[in-house]
């Protein structure tokens, strides 16, 4: 019977981290991944020669404070992986204003003050609270070993306010405090689908810490696309004696007097089932996979599952993939990323109208021709037209009923290209539509949800489902725990994890 330090449960990022840092540590790493490539969301695929990107717009940060960069460094990854800077945070189309907001925090500060010159303070106040909440937390958080000062916790308010307030508050209420100007708040927030839907459930605490991270350092894309990544990861494994099982399937984890031990999986392609003994296990499925699937029943302490199966997933996404005749850029698009709000008022409208139809629905372009990207060199310009989703809206379609339903919503979408380009449409020369459901086929995760458990104030920070589980020498490394989801929080959570779980495999 094989024995491992470690037995990994996925291979999107939080899990290929964690098991990339254990390997690096001399430690025997087995990663079982039931896809046929490792990656998770973070993969790319191909279709008519065309490489496409499968969820990466872009990266947070990855300036020297940026704890990802001591990541990437300490497991080898700059240098072979390339990271290419993107030029501009986003070009935001509201229904009375376009203009585009720059990276840095004060250049930023500077563009939403031309644009709503009456609003200076509002402006100053976002900034300031968005610095002040990274602050806080640089202060108070200690790495993998925990929180400071938590005997200081009834006095939170009066030492770190702005961490108090991203505590308490959604982004919505956060903006409706600072200003009554709606376009001013849908722009401010216009990027909310790289973390949830609906800005009046979404924490503050979490977005100031990424957003803060994308003002302070910029995003990028991986050069190729994001399988780069992942197989470079899957690479350090296995360059350190380990190994990566792609078309294999977790379906147990064995437990020895109380403990995780072992886990049971099975080859998908020859039907024939294993089982393999660990020090530790790390599960980068999804905690509800894990709490209600592969877990033995009583396993866990009562309470636990009922806890979890109570919590919020988040949405999930829709993206079409386009390919496009002529670069974007000739027709007039003017910026990496362009999030449309076009048919929006108040920003108490868009969780609502996330559910609406694709004809009015918030929806990001990126266009990845607009930098050295590596997709498809030659060929055709590729892009994205991404919209939140939600898997309830795609179930229990027929097969044709689907692919109607699919084609809809990528004419619709194309056709709203119009609002960032005008002739940006015509130029479509191939598009393919991945949909909640080519997500929940991919990755596993319940409701095809793309950050894991939802990050309202209720379920993010301190407060999130936490790296070690409630059974012993057993880890979460993903979106769905902290700190949560994204490139950035699957990435941290993976590497956190294998911190954890080398305190256990000594
Ligand atoms: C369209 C789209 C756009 C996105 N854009 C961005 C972006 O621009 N920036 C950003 O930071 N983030 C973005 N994200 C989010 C980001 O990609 C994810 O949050 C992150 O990659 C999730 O990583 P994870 O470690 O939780 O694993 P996942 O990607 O969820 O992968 C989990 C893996 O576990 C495997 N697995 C599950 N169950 C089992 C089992 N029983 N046995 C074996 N294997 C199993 C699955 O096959 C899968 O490979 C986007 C996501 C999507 C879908």
């Amino acid at each position: 019977m094989e024995r491992y330090d470690s037995i990994i449960i996925g291979g999107g990022l939080g899990g290929l981290t964690a098991g990339a840092k254990l390997a690096k540590e001399g430690k025997r790493v087995l990663l079982i991944e039931s896809a046929d490539e490792v990656g998770g969301c973070a993969r790319t695929f191909t279709r008519e020669g065309l490489t496409i990107e499968a969820s990466l717009h872009e990266i947070d940060g990855l300036d020297e404070g940026d704890f990802k960069r001591r990541i990437f460094s300490d497991l080898g990854v700059f240098g072979e992986v390339e990271f290419v800077a993107v030029p501009e945070f986003y070009r935001f189309i509201g229904a009375r204003s376009d203009f585009i907001v720059p990276f840095s925090a004060g250049e930023a500060n500077k563009a939403f003050k031309s644009v709503f010159p009456k609003e200076g303070k509002a402006i100053d106040a976002f900034f300031s609270r968005l610095a002040g909440i990274r602050r806080d937390i640089k202060k108070l958080y200690r790495g993998n070993s925990g929180w400071k000062d938590t005997l200081l916790l009834p006095l939170y308010p009066f030492v770190y306010p702005d961490l108090t307030a991203g505590v308490r508050l959604t982004v919505g209420g956060f903006l409706d405090k600072i200003t009554k100007n709606e376009e001013l708040k849908l722009a401010l927030a216009a990027n909310v689908q790289y973390y949830g839907d609906d800005p009046y459930a979404l924490s503050l605490l979490y977005f100031a810490l990424a957003q803060g991270s994308f003002y302070a350092g910029g995003g990028h894309f991986i050069k190729g696309g994001s399988q780069k990544l992942s197989d470079k990861l899957a690479l350090i494994i296995r360059a350190n004696g380990g190994s990566v099982l792609t078309n294999h399937k977790a379906t147990n984890v064995l437990m020895e007097k109380g403990s995780a031990a072992g886990v049971r999986y099975e080859d998908k392609v020859n039907k024939r089932a294993f089982e393999a003994y660990g020090a530790t296990v790390i599960a980068n499925a999804a905690v509800p996979t894990v709490v209600n699937e592969i877990l033995p029943p009583g396993a866990a302490p009562p309470g636990f599952s009922r806890t979890i199966n109570k919590l919020k997933p988040s949405c999930s996404l829709l993206t079409v993939h386009v390919g496009f005749k002529k670069p974007p850029t000739t027709l007039g698009s003017r910026a990496y990323t362009t999030f449309v709000y076009d048919k929006i008022n108040k920003l108490t409208e868009v969780g609502s109208f996330q559910h609406g139809g694709f004809d009015r629905r918030p929806f990001a372009f990126v266009d990845y021709g607009s930098i050295d990207s590596g997709l498809s060199p030659g060929k055709m310009t590729m892009g994205a037209v991404t919209t939140v989703d939600y898997l309830s809206d795609w179930e229990g379609l027929a097969e044709g009923e689907y692919r109607i339903k699919k084609e809809g919503a990528a004419q619709t979408l194309i056709k709203r290209l119009g609002a960032i380009a005008p002739g940006l449409a015509g130029e479509v020369g191939f598009y393919e539509v991945s949909t909640p459901r080519t997500i929940l086929r991919y990755t596993g995760n319940p409701h095809g949800s793309v950050h894991g458990f939802a990050q309202t104030p209720e379920q993010s920070g301190m407060k999130r489902v936490q790296i070690k589980a409630p059974v012993e020498r057993l880890y979460f490394a993903s979106a769905w725990s902290f700190p949560g989801g994204g490139f950035t929080g699957a990435v941290m959570g993976g590497y956190l994890a294998a911190l954890e779980a080398l305190k256990d495999i000594g």
